[in-house]
């Protein structure tokens, strides 16, 4: 039913937007959706810091109940979204509405019990910051989070979707993407953590750079590092995929960012 109804949604969004139409009557097939802004780790770039409890409730998201049906992809960011209270409720209605669910999490949350209810209900993907490839590197980034711990934890995942496998003929959700903001102190690592990624059965790894603020001037210095980086010849961001073709060269993608990194505030 709800195949059906996303499909002629889809269709009737595409027809409206080749006509160029000023009102539409189709709904917006993909949402992104900020549900928190708590972290409960501390990284070393990150302005987030863990003591904002702001968070949307889920009764306050329920009123957008009447376009659930006709979407495709929801995207739940905020910090460490697992740290929502309502977040399983979340979770399994997004499932049972065949929408694809993609989030946010460090990884620190992911127990043993954890990874199966997110298998159990195919979740989408899991998007995880994860910033180095040693525990000295990662643990020196990632302040409350340990690196074996965490890679422990991801294997247990991997190896919980591959025994699922078996039984439904498919690998289950959640595909698992890295999110690694590329800084001087693990640049380096970064063809140790393409292959520890590839290992803990990552499709993708996307890489960042890392962004200079300052203390209550943020925005001078933000545009700054912007202009500086505007002067480099890289992407901000850069995608490999670790189960497609790697169409980057990992020496010149290194050598590229540390020329970036060297011009940043
Ligand atoms: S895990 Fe994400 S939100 Fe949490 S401190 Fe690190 S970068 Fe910030």
């Amino acid at each position: 039913m709800f195949t059906e109804l996303k499909q002629k949604n889809e269709e009737l969004m595409k027809k409206e937007m080749k006509e160029r139409v000023d009102r539409v009557k189709s709904f917006p097939p993909t949402i992104g959706i900020a549900l928190n802004r708590t972290c409960n780790v501390s990284c070393v770039f990150c302005l987030v810091g863990n003591k904002n409890n702001d968070m949307i409730d889920w009764n306050h998201l329920q009123r957008m109940e009447s376009i659930f049906p006709y979407l495709k992809n929801v995207t739940l960011s905020g910090e460490e979204v697992l740290l929502h209270p309502d977040i399983w409720e979340i979770f399994e209605y997004f499932s049972r509405h065949g929408i694809y669910v993609n989030f946010f999490t460090n990884g620190k949350l992911l127990t043993e019990e954890v990874s199966k209810r997110l298998v159990e209900l195919d979740i989408g993907e899991m998007h995880c910051s994860f910033h180095g490839a040693t525990v000295a590197t990662y643990n020196s980034i990632v302040k409350g989070a340990d690196f074996d711990t965490i890679v422990r934890q991801l294997l247990y995942l991997k190896k919980l979707r591959i025994k699922s496998s078996k039984t439904i003929g498919r690998l289950p959700g959640p595909a698992l993407s890295f999110h690694y903001v590329a800084m001087r102190r693990n640049i380096e690592e970064l063809p140790k953590f393409l292959e520890l990624a590839a290992h803990l059965g990552a499709k993708s790894v996307l890489v960042k750079y890392m962004m200079v603020f300052e203390h209550n001037r943020g925005l001078d210095t933000y545009k700054r590092s912007v202009r500086r980086l505007l002067s480099c010849d890289m992407a901000e961001k850069v995608e490999i995929l670790i189960d497609g073709n790697n169409t980057y060269d990992l020496a010149e993608l290194m050598n590229s960012y540390l020329g970036c990194l060297s011009q940043m505030v």
